[in-house]
């Protein structure tokens, strides 16, 4: 290693097998379009467990998770033009990606033709593994570093950069809004931005829920409706209703019963990512000419956009905010659908 490198605090896990635990490790040293920031915020995504026990593919161990991070520069590149040091900044998902493709072009980072760099549990450009959010400092080209305003409650905006702008993304990309009636499908860190904008942008929110004890916070939330899944009586109440449905589920679910809450030419999105493929029968779709979709967190342009109309809208994520050392705890409430709604880790105490 090079005496330069950045010596970094961090949480890792070893393997799928093992709990998150104190690791140190080397960043780059900050390149001539590199920002540096020292976290101060990082929240905690389902993602990041999905990934620690490889439920999705096998990671790249050791594995520091975390792509919800915000903090101050603390350092930039000689060519940097957009950040200064002592500025507030976040990060997101990803870190890089070829900016040359034609979906880079369009502000489509997330879809980029050659792949684009995750911010953990991915191969840099560089050829090495890249390091998330659960640690002290993070260095990435200035491209994908995000102006987050001073306005906000800094750990309240850290799921922004990923809870926030995954939901935001696909209301946006089909047009949500006044006349609608949206469908928020699980009450967790993505779902309750999803009810937050949903009602931003004007549409009728309906929350679909696993858990009944959550009505009451949804409606705080904003939503206008709340339908308990495991109560048929509810469930056949909205069926054929929904314009679309935000499925934010991160566990195994039947499509098809969701799918037929949808009214005719209604659009399922998913952005929930189980680990096993979803089942879809054909007559569940040709029935009222509906569709099953999908959609990726959002390109920097749009992040930006969105933490824009966050700071002007003053939305925030409703959080817990927890000691680094009480993550495994956390990963285990969030797995019962025990968190109002993100958990955030304060970085001070790493
Ligand atoms: P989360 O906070 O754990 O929320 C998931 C919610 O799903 C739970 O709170 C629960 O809500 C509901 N749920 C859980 N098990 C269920 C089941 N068996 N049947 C029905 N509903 C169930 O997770 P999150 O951080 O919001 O992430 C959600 C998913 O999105 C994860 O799979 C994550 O990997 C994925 N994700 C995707 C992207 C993307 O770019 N598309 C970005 C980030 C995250 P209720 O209690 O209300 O039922
Ligand atoms: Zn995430």
């Amino acid at each position: 290693m090079s005496k330069t490198m950045i010596k970094t605090k961090a949480y890792a896990a070893q393997s799928p097998q093992t709990d998150l635990a104190p690791w140190n490790f080397d960043r780059r040293e900050v390149g001539p379009n590199d920002v540096q920031l020292d976290i101060a915020y990082c929240g905690v995504c389902h993602s990041d467990l999905h990934q620690i026990k490889n439920e999705w593919f096998p990671g790249i161990f050791p594995m520091v998770p975390g792509h919800e991070i915000v903090g101050r520069v603390v350092k930039v590149g000689s060519s940097v033009k957009n950040f200064k040091m002592g500025e507030l900044a976040g990060v997101g998902c990803m870190v890089d990606s070829c900016k040359t493709c034609e979906n880079c072009n369009e502000g489509l980072e997330q879809y980029c033709l050659h792949g684009s760099t995750q911010t953990y549990n991915g191969m840099g450009r560089d050829g090495l593994p890249t390091y998330g959010g659960y640690s002290k400092t993070i260095v990435v080209r200035e491209d994908f570093v995000l102006h987050i305003s001073e306005k906000l409650p800094l750990a309240a905006v850290a799921p922004l950069l990923c809870a926030g702008i995954t939901t935001y993304s696909p209301l946006k990309f089909w047009n949500v809004g006044k006349g609608h009636k949206l469908a928020v499908l699980g009450l967790g860190g993505l779902g309750h931005m999803g009810v937050k904008f949903g009602v931003a942008f004007g549409a009728e929110v309906t929350v679909l829920s696993t858990s009944p004890s959550k009505e009451k916070a949804a409606k705080e939330l904003g939503a206008h409706k709340f339908v308990v899944t495991s109560d048929a009586a509810q469930l056949d109440a909205v069926k054929g209703s929904f314009d679309f449905i935000l499925d934010t589920v991160s566990a195994d679910h039947d499509m098809n019963l969701y799918l037929s809450l949808l009214r005719t030419n209604g659009t399922q999105i998913c952005v929930g990512v189980p680990s096993k493929p979803y089942v879809v029968h054909p007559f569940s779709l040709l029935g009222g000419r509906k569709s099953v979709a999908g959609s990726g967190i959002g390109g920097i342009a749009e992040t930006q956009e969105m933490l824009d109309f966050c700071a002007d809208k003053k939305i925030v994520s409703d959080i817990e905010l927890i000691d680094i050392k009480d993550i495994t705890a956390s990963y285990q409430r969030m797995l019962k659908g025990d968190v109002k709604y993100r958990f955030v880790i304060d970085m001070s105490t790493l």
